[in-house]
């Protein structure tokens, strides 16, 4: 190796110790010592150096969490020993009795226990090879689990670097907190994918995903709780996971006695909506490894440890009503009307019933006895009717929004009926945002504070209404003084000479993004002509699939929107693109594939790559047989001597140029 090399590898090797204990700091013990920005700046280096020596990259890199290709299937992995599920306890007496064999079987005088909650997530095993993350297998059927390392790999607070260089299995849960749980479903919802129905199942769709790019999208959590080689106390292998540099649940305490068991068990069962993951019991562990060995296992489960679950939170009452709640993106949501009712200490009163198709699925209707439980959202659900009413009569989703009167319309393999009337007051706060937004007509000023107080206060019903505002309304909202109004309305009439596309954009139709906006201004050129092009024409741009072309037709035919773009054209909005050409003849690049290399002098990386792929060519990384074009600039690297050898195109950033 030579001098710059090692250099290079030095500075690489620093950069994942100093990696690796920042995420060890963030993601493990949760007191993390420098901002997110900072954390980015030392993966981007260290991203950097790997992508410009790549023979440097090892697995172990924290910049490879997510590297592996998706799998067709998982291999199997043989336990050597099983992973046993625990036997349970509904009791107090079933929890009494248990330690009563305990202490016979053990033939001691007194046993220690220690208690763990019981997360309500997957049971997984992760190998470690010297120190290094070989493997992450889940529990399957106990005897043989499932490989799925490749996802393991995405979960932060799992390290592939061990703290000290030793071979071990430890054995814990992968959860998906309650927070990241709710945006999921949020996320999945305003995508029109179905939600999942707790943090486990999602948790357990995330594992087992074959693409390894969408686990890593799911913030996933892990807490070990068992390792071997064995140490002689259970309390002993908490810790020494811990020392490890993995999680271990800080919420756990060394017993005495059954009355201690209880004691934390009725502590828990109290606090548990306090956490931010959902626990279902307590576990009870012998502490002694060497009684636990003594007691043994029957084919099922160990007799040294029992799951102590908490009893059910559920409760059955009447269901009186349903009503319907529009959301900030117009969607419809029934919502069950029910007789107040007593549950885990709340007066509960309300279940959302998520959309029509539940209702189904349950077989609901107005006047039946439902059985409610409360679970990972904090609004509890129904689980299933107990017992028709005599007098019942089956709901109807409106056809018209219950707060505008606007047109409802549930796409094709949607889940989700949505108001269409992009002046919909209920949806008002959300356009007004999305309208402002840096992607559309980037009025910086208007924060959600402010578009708060302009629809409480009538001063705006819809996004027109921001281009009539005067310097005397503004002064009068709180927390604006005259210097902001009058930057925000310099802000609002600087958004009328902005390009035509992005008012396609900021008018919110469901599905259009930036880029289907580009593509839309650009074929049809101005309004009139994309409010007359029928459903077919739409579908026949590129890009445009039967969804998209769906979406943009029943926006643009619904009368409240197009007395809103009216609106906004008397405001002076732009209506035109001024560049109008045909979709097909800029595409020179069409199916190409470039290389960058080396600086240019005219242009960034970023926009050369942009160049590129607006004429419908690629950009890729690495330099192989497939690449059409290396386009070099001064001191290039590697990929200039390896372009040469493959005999691809080399152009310098003249030639480039010239053909755009
Ligand atoms: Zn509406």
């Amino acid at each position: 190796m030579g001098s710059a090399k090692r250099t290079v590898n030095d500075r690489i090797e620093e950069l994942r110790r100093q990696i690796r204990e920042h995420e060890h700091r963030y993601y493990v013990l949760g007191q993390p010592v420098i901002s997110d920005y900072e954390f980015d700046q030392l993966m981007r280096e260290l991203q950097r150096l790997e992508q410009e020596n790549p023979e440097l990259i090892t697995p172990d890199s924290p910049s490879q969490r997510v590297g592996g290709e998706p799998a067709k299937e998982f291999p199997t992995h043989p336990f050597s020993r099983p992973m046993l599920s625990l036997e349970n306890a509904y009791s107090e007496e079933e929890l009494k009795d248990w330690a009563r064999r305990v202490v016979q079987l053990a033939r001691a005088e007194e046993v220690d226990y220690v208690a763990e909650l019981k997360i309500d997530g997957l049971s997984v095993a992760l190998i470690y090879e010297n120190g290094l993350l070989s493997k992450g297998v889940t529990r399957g059927d106990g005897r043989t689990g499932e490989v799925v390392t490749g996802n393991v790999r995405t979960i932060r607070s799992i390290p592939l670097r061990l703290h000290e260089d030793v071979s071990v299995e430890i054995r814990g849960e992968i959860f998906l907190g309650l927070k990241a749980f709710r945006q999921l479903n949020d996320e999945r919802e305003q995508a029109g994918e179905p939600r999942f129905a707790n943090p486990r199942n999602a948790a357990a769709g995330s594992l087992r995903q074959l693409d390894p790019a969408i686990a890593a999208r799911r913030p996933l959590d892990f807490y070990g709780y068992a390792i071997f080689p064995t140490l002689p106390l259970q309390s002993e292998n908490l810790k020494r996971i811990t020392k490890l540099g993995l999680k271990v649940n800080p919420h756990r305490k060394l017993c005495r006695s059954v009355e201690e068991i209880l004691d934390f068990y009725h502590h828990w069962e109290e606090q548990r909506d306090g956490l931010d993951y959902e626990i279902d019991g307590v576990v009870v562990k012998v502490n002694s490894i060497q009684i636990q060995e003594k007691l043994g296992s029957t084919s099922k489960s160990p007799r040294w440890a029992i799951a102590v679950k908490f009893r059910p939170r559920q409760a059955t009452t009447k269901l009186l009503n349903i009503r319907i709640q529009v959301g900030r993106t117009g969607a419809l949501t029934p919502v069950a009307v029910l007789e107040p009712v007593q549950l885990g200490g709340t007066t509960i009163r309300n279940a959302t019933l998520h959309n029509e198709d539940e209702i189904e699925r349950l077989g609901l209707q107005i006047n039946d006895r439902v059985l409610l439980e409360r679970g990972g959202d904090v609004i509890p659900k129904i689980v299933s009717v107990v017992e028709q009413a005599p007098d019942r009569r089956p709901f109807q989703m409106p056809s018209r929004c219950p707060v505008c009167g606007g047109e409802v319309y549930r796409p094709e393999g949607e889940a989700v009926r949505r108001c269409l009337s992009q002046t919909c007051p209920a949806k008002l706060k959300e356009a007004l945002l999305h309208w402002a937004s840096r992607k559309a007509m980037k009025i910086d000023g208007l924060g959600e504070r402010l578009v708060d107080q302009l629809v409480e206060k009538h001063l705006v019903r819809d996004v027109s209404g921001l281009y009539r505002l005067s310097q005397e309304q503004l002064e009068d909202l709180e927390r604006v003084g005259p210097k902001s109004a009058e930057n925000l309305l310099r802000e609002i009439d600087a958004s009328r000479s902005l390009e035509f596309w992005r008012l396609l954009f900021g008018l919110g139709i469901r599905h259009v993004g930036e880029r289907t906006a580009q593509i839309l201004a650009k074929h049809f050129g101005s309004i009139e002509r994309l409010q007359n092009a029928s459903q077919e024409e739409l579908e026949q741009v590129h890009e445009i699939g039967p969804k998209l072309a769906e979406s943009i037709y029943r926006f643009l035919k619904q009368p409240e929107n197009r007395e809103l773009i009216k609106r906004l054209e008397a405001s002076g909005l732009p209506m035109k693109s001024d560049d109008v050409q045909p979709d097909r003849e800029t595409k020179v690049f069409e199916g190409k594939t470039f290389v960058l290399t080396g600086t240019l002098q005219g242009l960034s990386r970023e926009e050369a790559t942009k160049l590129i792929e607006q004429r419908g060519g690629r950009v890729t990384s690495s330099v192989s047989k497939k690449t059409n074009f290396v386009l070099a600039g001064s001191d290039p690297g590697s990929k200039l001597d390896k372009a040469r050898k493959l005999g691809v195109q080399i152009l310098d950033e003249q030639q480039f140029r010239a053909m755009l």
